[in-house]
């Protein structure tokens, strides 16, 4: 008898195996790089994006164009993953993995139609990344982070590229600031530098850039409770914060309370407003200027901090909690009746309510030691901010890196070009052999992307320029590179163009990484529909 033949996949997707699915992948990640190649160094171009809910994007961010565009093929979206990846990590060099994986994938296509088995490829590549990153580490040199004028230099450097750059040092003094502010030293350690949970940057429209500050303190949008009766300016205040309610406990889930008697009715509510007047009570035995709950206060509950003369703020988010937390010195206190002097804060110098635009903003300000900030940027309008946000984020991270490990490499394409020169002379040096060493030297190949890229993007002869480059390189002066406003081969040392080691090696490592992940890739599947 026949057997009917078993289905293992749906047959509305689509299914591609073996070398069609390389090569695929290799087209759809070189498309990625195609898009974003142009906003490469300080002649980049600008994208203009209408993201999903039609709002304008306008950016030479490469993480922030991938994120913006909607893509099908799962190569692309893999390759625009990468670029999240690395901005997580180091926050930097986006668009350098992007370009970087896309041209160590393209470099390994004639492999693939000479039968070169991927698996000897990605032997090859994972080989050369090993060596490369040793040429990294040998072109890397110490500073000194205590150098306040040569650390805005390095920041300016390596966010130069960006549209802030004619604001002058602006964008790198908020990032410089805000990282000595939550830094944490470990003693023999590496100090702990947590921006996503420490620096919270308020974007308010409506003044100049230059009146952009990191506080010594925290800022969030609210008002005091009973605006008219509660102090809205305390100096040196004692501050209790809290994670519960103060209002009657309700249950946590949907609880009913039926009455027979009209008397139970007043029953409870006198049972209510006793724990609340008694709650109150214990709170202002404590003597705090100010409470601050991430839950609800009730009106009652209001009434008697009012007439104790504190103020108080309520619904506040937990992670701003957290941060007046911290510059305040202060512990959030679930239960009032337990709260102690211990958990009061009275680090901040100063609390204010003030009016920026149509809205009440508070401020815990002048903390002692705050190791917890807000960032405040102002400008002209919401694009305007958005982009200064995303170069501030770039600023930090470089900020972090330098701080994290003081090291840096000479940029402009000139490690790249460095790196590529070593494994060229490596792979002649009889370590690597057989069909291993053209895809070894691949990679070294692959890496004049970038100068070659900086050269494009500024209108330079590509080619001409690149072999001067090569030729400098040849004669071991190690840091040339492509100044990126000239097109001219120059000494990065000179021209004070740096990158931070750290985000080099995570660049070249995330891009080798995912270009040897997409060639083991054999078989993608696709169109994968939800059955409605
Ligand atoms: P990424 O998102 O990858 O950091 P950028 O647009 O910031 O992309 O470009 C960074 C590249 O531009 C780095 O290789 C850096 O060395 C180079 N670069 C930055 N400024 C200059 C300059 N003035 N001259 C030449 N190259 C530069």
């Amino acid at each position: 008898m026949m057997q009917a033949p078993v289905t293992v996949l749906q047959t509305n997707t689509r299914r591609d195996t073996g070398k069609k699915a390389q090569y695929g992948n290799i087209l759809a990640a070189k498309a990625v790089a195609d898009i974003v190649r142009t906003t490469l160094g300080p002649r980049a171009m600008l994208k203009m994006l209408l993201d999903a809910n039609g709002g304008i994007v306008l950016t030479n961010d490469g993480n922030a164009i991938l994120r913006e565009i909607d893509v099908s093929h799962p190569a692309a979206k893999s390759i625009i993953e990468l670029s999240r990846t690395q901005d997580e990590a180091v926050g930097d060099g986006t668009t350098s993995v992007i370009i970087l994986a896309g041209e160590m994938l393209a470099a390994a296509e004639p492999f693939l139609e000479r039968n070169l088995h991927p698996t000897v490829i990605i032997r090859a590549y994972m080989r050369a990344l090993e060596d490369a990153l040793r040429l990294v580490d040998a072109a890397a040199f110490p500073i000194d982070v205590q150098d306040r004028d040569q650390m805005l230099k390095i920041v300016n450097s390596c966010i130069g590229t960006k549209f802030t750059q004619r604001l002058g040092n602006l964008v790198a003094d908020l990032a410089l600031d805000a990282v000595q502010l939550v830094k944490v030293d470990v003693p023999g350690g590496t100090p702990e530098i947590d921006l996503k949970k420490w620096a919270k940057v308020e974007k308010i429209p409506g003044a100049s850039l230059e009146d952009s500050r990191v506080l010594r303190g925290v800022m969030f949008e609210k008002d005091v409770v009973v605006p008219g009766r509660m102090r809205r300016k305390i100096a040196n205040p004692r501050i209790l914060l809290l994670d519960c309610p103060l209002e009657y406990k309700k249950g946590e889930n949907q609880t009913n309370v039926e009455l027979a008697k009209e008397e139970d009715w007043a029953a409870l509510l006198k049972l209510e407003e006793d724990w609340v007047a008694r709650t109150c009570a214990q709170i202002a035995a404590l003597k705090p200027d100010l409470v601050i709950t991430e839950k609800g206060l009730s009106d009652l509950a209001a009434h008697y901090l009012t007439k104790a003369g504190i103020s108080a703020i309520r619904r506040l988010r937990k992670t701003d909690n957290n941060r007046i937390a911290r510059a305040a010195g202060a512990t959030i206190v679930s239960r009032p009746d337990e709260a102690t002097e211990r958990d009061i804060g009275t680090g901040a110098g100063l609390f204010e309510v003030r009016k920026i635009g149509d809205e009440f903003w508070t401020f815990i300000v002048d903390c002692e030691d705050p190791k917890a900030c807000s960032i405040v940027l102002r400008g002209a309008s919401k694009d305007v901010l958005n982009e200064v946000e995303r170069n501030l984020h770039d600023a930090m991270g470089v900020a972090r890196n330098v701080v994290l490990d003081p090291r840096l490499v000479p940029g402009g394409g000139a490690v790249e070009m460095a790196v590529s020169h070593g494994l060229a002379e490596l792979s002649t040096a009889g370590g690597v052999l057989g069909n291993e060493q053209a895809a070894y030297r691949a990679v070294g190949a692959a890496l004049e992307v970038i100068p070659r890229t900086l050269a494009s993007n500024c209108g330079a002869n590509v080619i001409r320029t690149i072999s001067k480059l090569r030729a400098a390189h040849a004669e071991k002066s190690s840091s040339f590179g492509i100044n990126g406003n000239t097109g001219k081969v120059e000494d990065m040392r000179e021209l004070g163009v740096w990158e931070p080691y750290e985000v080099k090696a995570q660049t070249l490592k995330t891009a080798v990484e995912a270009a040897t992940l997409l060639l083991r890739i054999d078989d993608i599947v696709s169109g994968l529909k939800k059955r409605g």
